[in-house]
């Protein structure tokens, strides 16, 4: 098995999740928006094994599908300790108890890959972009999307905040994929133009 990516396709909330594998098999998976079968169905198909689950955000759409997910597998869920502190505001008093979500820490080995956090909040407090070097690929949950930036009038959004994460954002390498939480894969480069589009709106 090559290392890469598969892309995960998409519930009632067309949000998107992915698969990261390293050469042997061992995957993060990056958000788990509903329904978990879409998932486990991926991680049968590539024979792969789940070693954690990395949310971008704690929006319900994109860590609704834990809870299905924790009925066939034992797998911790990271995320931004901000959006840990946030989610009881964005988890639906109807869906039972909010999943229970463990603080990234830095670095986050999973087999030979390096996945790298970068704290990206506007969107949400605790939004985190993932950057794997080795894959020349960030996974941007609903940061930055192909031709659009995420919404920052949500409650706990921040416009302010939202400028500081796309500077950190337009630091990678022009080359880098950019595979966000809804929509088509873009670059980073492509992104460049509309990005100091963005930051002009939001007072760069
Ligand atoms: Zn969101």
């Amino acid at each position: 098995m090559s290392a890469g990516v598969i892309r995960i396709c998409c519930g009632p909330y067309e949000s998107l999740a992915y698969l990261v594998v390293d050469d042997s098999g061992n995957a993060a998976l990056i958000d788990a928006g509903p329904p978990a079968e879409e998932i486990l169905n991926a991680l049968g198909r590539e024979g792969a094994s789940l070693k954690l689950v990395l949310l971008t955000h704690t929006h319900f759409d994109h860590i609704a599908g834990l809870q299905g997910l924790s009925e066939h597998l034992d797998v911790r869920a990271l995320a931004h300790e901000e959006d840990i502190s946030v989610l009881s505001d964005f988890w639906p008093l109807n869906m039972g108890p909010p999943p229970d979500l463990k603080p990234l820490d830095g670095i986050v080995k999973v087999g030979s890959l390096s996945i790298e956090p970068i704290h990206t909040p506007g969107h949400t407090p605790g939004s985190v972009c993932y950057y794997v070097r080795e894959l020349g690929a960030v996974f941007t949950g609903d940061t930055l999307f192909k031709g659009n930036i995420g919404r920052t009038d949500f409650k706990h959004g921040s416009p302010e905040r939202m400028k500081e994460s796309l500077l950190k954002l337009m630091e990678l390498p022009p080359s880098t994929a950019v595979l966000p939480g809804h929509g088509e894969p873009t670059t980073i480069g492509a992104e460049r133009a509309n990005l100091e589009e963005y930051l002009g709106w939001l007072g760069a």
